[in-house]
């Protein structure tokens, strides 16, 4: 094993390969305050690259209710009851991760799902926390809440699926960080997916082979978000780049969020895989649970949301999300606009922080009817 350092933990791990990060890294911020379940962007993959034979059950993108639901059944609970105490200091993990407490002889701490583990990816949607009887829904606040929380592969830093792979099929791609299957080395060990946390491989029963999120390469190659972007309803979704901490750039969308507004924060990163999709944590869930599932950061990071209205910056960022097809490696602000441009500063969208509001008169004189609908 190697010490590798990640920065999410605030330390060093041990890693089964030596620390090789790509000359830049594919990012993204999903808002969970803004998805609604609609699942459209898993829709958008499945037609896209799962549509197949043996891709039946495959869901590259998936979009499950917090806190009960889950795909496979329990990847979550069922890892979180293997690793034992799971504790921060402060910013820093002194808990063990999947890949320190894996077992003699093995590379990491991981389980196989069961076919029929990914048989319900709609297990739990739309149930809520709590109780609600008695007509307590008629009073508010109360304490029912659930969420959506959209996932795809995080083509994580440090990838599970890289290090369990025995015959070295899997790959992280230097240029962009993306984390992809050899289909042609793979030869079905199926060992990637026990050990994947997020358990975002799949094997194909048909081919004898894993798959998984390709990042819709492709399209990154163009300058274009993924399928799962482009199509997001609730545009909850931004693609990008993102640096290391100690390199952010402020005019950076993933570095502004993630290391400067400390707003968007990694999916279990005390599993030690560093994420690279980053999630703004619902501001209605109890701080606990978010915590558990984003990190120590979770509470800042739901007060940071919470005052985005008053927060010029963040706001107009917060506006770009869905805004365009195309990747926005740099953001400003110009008074009430948000401007996206490229690597060297050309426009590629502007948006307007506020919409005009716009009061219809009741009575149209000019086509002399009356509006019921106004304003
Ligand atoms: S999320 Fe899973 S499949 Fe994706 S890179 Fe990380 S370990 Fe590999
Ligand atoms: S398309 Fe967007 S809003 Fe709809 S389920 Fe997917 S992430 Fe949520």
């Amino acid at each position: 094993m190697a010490r590798v350092y990640n920065w999410q933990l605030g330390r060093e791990m041990a890693y089964w390969y030596p620390e090789a990060r790509p000359r830049r890294q594919f990012a993204a911020v999903f808002d969970t305050n803004k998805c609604i379940a609609c699942q459209t962007c898993t829709l958008a993959c499945k037609t896209t690259w799962t549509s197949g034979k043996g891709q039946e059950y495959m869901l590259w993108n998936n979009v499950e209710t917090k806190p009960y639901g889950s795909y496979p059944l329990a990847y979550d609970l069922r890892l979180l009851e293997m690793l034992n105490g799971q504790q921060w200091n402060g910013s820093r993990y002194t808990g063990q991760t999947i890949f320190e407490s894996a077992p003699a002889g093995e590379r990491v701490l991981g389980w196989r799902p069961e076919e029929q583990d990914f048989a319900y990816p709609n297990v739990g949607e739309d149930d809520c926390a709590g109780e609600v009887d008695g007509g307590k829904y008629l009073s508010l606040p109360h304490l029912n809440w659930f969420f959506y929380l959209a996932r795809i592969c995080n083509h994580c830093t440090y990838p599970a699926c890289l290090a369990s792979c025995p015959r070295g099929s899997i790959y992280k791609r230097p240029e962009d960080g993306i984390v992809l299957v050899d289909q042609g080395r793979c030869r079905g060990y199926q060992e990637c997916v026990k050990g994947c946390p997020y358990k975002k491989v799949f094997f194909n029963p048909l081919t004898g082979t894993s798959e998984k999120c390709i990042a819709c390469f492709p399209k990154i190659e163009q300058g274009i978000q993924p399928q799962c972007f482009v199509n997001c309803i609730g545009k909850i979704r931004l693609a990008g780049w993102i640096s290391k901490p100690e390199q952010a750039r402020a005019d950076n969308p993933m570095d502004y969020l993630v290391h400067i507004k400390k707003v968007a924060l990694p999916l279990f990163p005390q599993f030690g895989l560093e994420p690279n999709v980053y999630y703004i944590p619902p501001i209605h869930a109890p701080v606990s649970f978010n915590q558990q599932l984003f990190g120590p950061g979770a509470g800042e990071a739901m007060k940071t949301y919470r005052n985005a209205m008053h927060d010029p910056d963040l706001a107009s960022l917060l506006c770009l999300f869905g805004s365009t097809e195309l990747v926005v490696p740099r953001f400003r602000r110009q008074g009430d606009l948000a401007i996206g441009s490229d690597e060297k500063g050309a426009e590629i969208v502007r948006v307007p922080l506020r919409e005009p509001v716009h009061v219809r008169p009741a009575f149209d004189a000019k086509n002399q009817l009356v509006r019921i609908n106004c304003p």
